[in-house]
């Protein structure tokens, strides 16, 4: 495990920070307006360009195999580029899925052809991709999914509904699990499909958050057709490249810096509340965390590095980040008082923390709860008795409430 940068480390830093200087505006210290849900098309429209210009300079896909077009770096290496390149004002978000999540997935389970589609134009910031995992029935218990895949020819026909669909409004293309048998058990009969969003029968209706912003969607698909070459992985066995999607997801969720305490501080600072008792505790508490959180995301990465499978630990980090969000935002309400719930024109500091409080929600429900995360991190890190699941052996069909 690295407490600090070793030497060939550093240089690594220092190059990504020399050429982050070249090419981008540093961000406001002191949080300014970094958020660009204000205008969320543009935001996206921003994520392309930013992605591209990664491309274009040897910074994109820096985990991939270079035989897929990455730079075969280390995860300690791309770890080291974002904490630097969050110190700048890009926009990233909208590739998170496509580059965090499909990426990885191809490559794992992917044909050649699909690889050959779609690699390089992820990287290159030409396919913003959603994920239509989750239905009104299936979340936590994602695989009691309903949507259903029926066999005509060369197509499978898609018939259901999706939900919390993130960027399903501007992307070109979904991962979707969909029910292929429903007289196999439930994790049995789920199959991996690659989706062109442009498809007949699929209609994306954005859903508005209690932040104001159109961040996710259902999704319904009414006789939808996809090739049978878009099968990702095996018929019938799509739930073991949603495995490989949703580690990726998590391990991407529980990647976060002290970004907040800093400007906690400055806040704390400026309100004249920071030889105040009680905010000193605050405050100090949420350096410790964060300083916490930095540690277990370097051990992760080690493990990373190390070729290891990172397993309770990722788990745990997620789990940790989400509290520390909360703590963070709980802090944020009691320096600012009332004036954090003011809102548009009125709103206090760019409305920066007012976003900080409800945002939490995403982070402590997005890829899997705080509760189901206790739950594997109880079976798997600490070895207790697992959850009664005798619906497992089950049909899926006996099970389903619409038959
Ligand atoms: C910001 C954000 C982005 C998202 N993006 C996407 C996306 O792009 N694509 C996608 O498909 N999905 C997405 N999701 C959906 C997300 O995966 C689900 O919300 C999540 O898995 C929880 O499912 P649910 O909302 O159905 O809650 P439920 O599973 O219905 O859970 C409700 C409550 O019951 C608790 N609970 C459930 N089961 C147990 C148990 N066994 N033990 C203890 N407590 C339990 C939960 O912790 C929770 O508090 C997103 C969610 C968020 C918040």
């Amino acid at each position: 495990m690295h407490i600090g940068d070793t030497p060939e480390e550093a240089l690594y830093r220092q190059e990504a920070r020399s050429w982050l200087e070249a090419h981008a505006a540093p961000r406001d210290p002191s949080g300014g307006t970094s958020d660009h849900s204000h205008n969320l098309a543009d935001h996206i429209q921003e994520c392309r360009n930013w992605q591209r210009v990664l491309y274009d300079h040897g910074w994109s896909g820096i985990t991939w195999p270079a035989q897929y077009g990455g730079k075969g770096a280390s995860a300690i290496q791309a770890a080291i580029f974002a904490e630097e390149q969050a110190h700048f004002d890009v926009a990233t978000g909208a590739f998170a899925i496509s580059i965090g999540m499909v990426g990885p997935t191809l490559i794992a389970h992917g044909t050649p052809e699909q690889q050959q589609k779609h690699l390089a134009p992820i990287l290159k910031g030409e396919e913003v991709w959603c994920q239509l995992f989750s239905e009104p029935g299936a979340g936590s218990d994602l695989a009691s999914l309903g949507t259903r895949a029926v066999r005509d020819g060369d197509d499978w026909i898609i018939n259901g509904q999706k939900v919390w669909n993130s960027f399903a409004q501007f992307a070109e293309y979904a991962i979707l699990l969909a029910r292929t048998d429903v007289d196999l058990p439930k994790h049995a009969g789920i199959t991996y499909f690659i989706l062109d969003m442009k498809s007949p029968g699929i209609e994306v209706r954005p859903i508005t958050q209690i932040t104001g912003v159109q961040h996710f969607n259902e999704t319904f698909f009414t006789d939808v057709r996809i090739p049978h070459a878009n099968i990702i992985g095996e018929l019938n066995a799509g739930w073991k490249g949603a495995q490989t999607t949703l580690m990726n997801e998590r391990n991407h969720i529980g990647s976060g810096g002290n970004w907040s305490v800093d400007q906690l501080i400055d806040l704390a600072q400026r309100r004249g509340l920071s030889s105040h008792p009680h905010f000193r505790q605050g405050l100090a508490l949420a350096h410790s965390r964060a300083e916490t959180l930095k540690y277990m995301g370097l051990r992760m990465r080690t493990a990373m590095s190390q070729k290891r499978m990172p397993g309770p630990e990722a788990l745990t980090l997620k789990l940790a980040y989400a509290n520390h969000w909360r703590l963070t935002a709980d802090l944020a309400s009691e320096i600012l008082g009332a004036d954090i719930m003011l809102w548009g024109d009125d709103a206090a500091e760019d409305n920066q923390w007012g976003q900080h409080l409800l945002s939490q929600f995403a982070i402590r429900i997005g890829g899997g709860t705080d509760e189901i995360q206790r739950n594997i991190i109880a079976e798997r890190g600490l070895g207790l008795p697992r959850e009664p699941q005798n619906d497992k052996d089950v049909p899926w069909r006996s099970l389903s409430k619409v038959g």
